[in-house]
């Protein structure tokens, strides 16, 4: 039994210690906020086993540079003198090829298709956060955009994945009565959804269940270091002892792990969300407005749209007006009868997922510090990846083989 501190309690630390203290481990929890609104709250709620292509890929920064020239456009780089912008600009342009996407694929495959396995478990446990596998669909009303996305779901179909491409007709028929403006989609059967808000209040109780205890509102400020170990995490709050230390603490990871002499390269995407309740012919089947990027997912009886990726850093909290207005002109695209406007300041939740520049997450013991384990840079999958990631730690933690090949996702 190993006294097990944790430092981030998003949805990968929540997990990492659902995972620790069901093997009899002493888990603590430090989170600087009150584990109620961060990334992984407001997010899509979507599980992808169908989202293998990493975002570093070919065509992505010619894209990425047109877009940066459209205020409404759904990916954006706040541009800034930082060094740390430059390296991560610098290593996403050297991933940004073939041989990385198919090198990484299979990895991404194994690691989601094993997280929804682990949902499924907990699905089995409590129906609280409305788990459902309804697919997703991803839509397109342009033949440009539609091949793009037939290619992605070829390569999936590839590597086993089910996969449905579909016409105008056939789409029209899986979501009867709603008008929709689409040429097309690709299905993805195997994909599911849930409520994030929900899924991380069941996890915060079954955790105080099994007694792990949380020192929440409270920043890590140190570490007090012996014989090239973490013994203690010294928080605003309180000091804890330590065998293992796991950092998960999405976006604010590098500055953590800097203190320990490791580097990490994740910069914040910053996505909105908000929640729509009062819509008559509302979309049933989660789906993705390929054109504007625009996630659609219903909720009991919402529906959640989230989109846009700003990399920018952790204190810009601004809302960009403009990319909310892009959300809201695709999805009045695609369905003409729903009419959304602008939301107020108040109903706009934002995150930061945290990319790292090859878009693979990192989950790795690392080798300068050896009881530090980290487990981060999720990027657009942190839900989708949480209760792998989070068995992987425990594996890690207890020098177990792990049941995915971790080599890619290694520091
Ligand atoms: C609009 C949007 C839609 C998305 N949709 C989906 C989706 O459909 N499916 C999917 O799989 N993913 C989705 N994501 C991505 C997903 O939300 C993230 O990948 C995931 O939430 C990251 O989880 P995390 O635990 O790594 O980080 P976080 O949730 O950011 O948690 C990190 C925690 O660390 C804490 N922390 C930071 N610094 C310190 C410190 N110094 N001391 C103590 N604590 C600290 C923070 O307070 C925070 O609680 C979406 C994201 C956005 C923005």
């Amino acid at each position: 039994m190993k006294n097990c501190v944790i430092i981030g309690g998003g949805v990968i630390g929540l997990c990492s210690a659902y995972y620790l203290a069901k093997e009899g481990h002493e888990v603590t929890i430090v989170d600087q906020s009150d584990l109620k609104t961060g990334c992984s709250y407001g997010n899509a709620g979507m599980i992808v086993p169908s989202h293998l292509i990493p975002l570093a890929q070919p065509g992505m920064i010619t894209r990425g540079v047109k877009w940066m020239f459209n205020s409404k456009s759904p990916f954006y780089v706040k541009p800034r003198f930082s060094m740390e912008l430059f390296n991560w600009g610098r290593s996403f342009y050297k991933y940004a090829n073939q041989t990385h996407v198919h090198r990484s694929m299979p990895a991404l495959k194994d690691l989601s298709l094993f997280s929804k396995e682990l949902y499924q478990d907990f699905a089995k446990e409590s129906d609280s956060f409305q788990y459902q596998e309804r697919g997703l669909l991803m839509l397109f009303k342009t033949h440009k955009v539609g091949e793009e996305e037939i290619y992605a779901g070829k390569e999936a179909q590839k590597l086993g994945i089910e996969v449905d491409f579909l016409n105008k007709e056939e789409v029209l028929s899986l979501e009867p009565g709603l008008n929709l403006n689409a040429i097309g989609g690709v299905y993805y059967k195997g994909d599911a959804h849930l409520s994030p808000n929900q899924f991380m209040e069941f996890l915060r109780a079954e955790l105080e269940r099994m007694k792990v205890s949380f020192v929440s509102n409270a920043s890590m400020i140190d570490f007090k270091i012996n014989n090239g170990k973490v013994e203690e995490v010294v928080t605003s709050s309180r000091s804890v002892l330590c065998d293992e230390l796991i950092i998960s603490a999405g976006s604010w990871s590098p500055s953590i792990a800097s203190k320990l002499g490791i580097k990490l390269s994740i910069l914040p995407g910053k996505g909105y969300s908000f929640n729509i309740e009062d819509i008559r012919d509302k979309p049933t089947i989660p789906s993705i407005l390929c054109e504007g990027k625009v996630a659609v997912t219903p909720i009991g009886d919402k529906i959640r749209f989230g989109g846009t990726m700003e990399i920018t850093h952790t204190k810009d909290h601004m809302i960009n007006r403009n990319r909310i207005q892009g959300i809201v002109d695709t999805v009045n695209q695609f369905y003409p009868d729903i009419q959304l406007i602008q939301p107020s300041s108040r109903e706009i939740w934002h995150g930061f997922r945290p990319c790292t520049p090859t878009g693979l997450p990192l989950i790795s013991r690392s080798e300068k510090v050896n009881n530090v384990i980290v487990s981060t840079g999720h990027a657009m999958m942190g839900l989708s990846l949480g209760p792998a990631s989070g068995k992987l730690v425990q594996e890690l933690v207890d020098n177990q083989k792990t049941s995915v090949d971790v080599s890619q996702f290694s520091l």
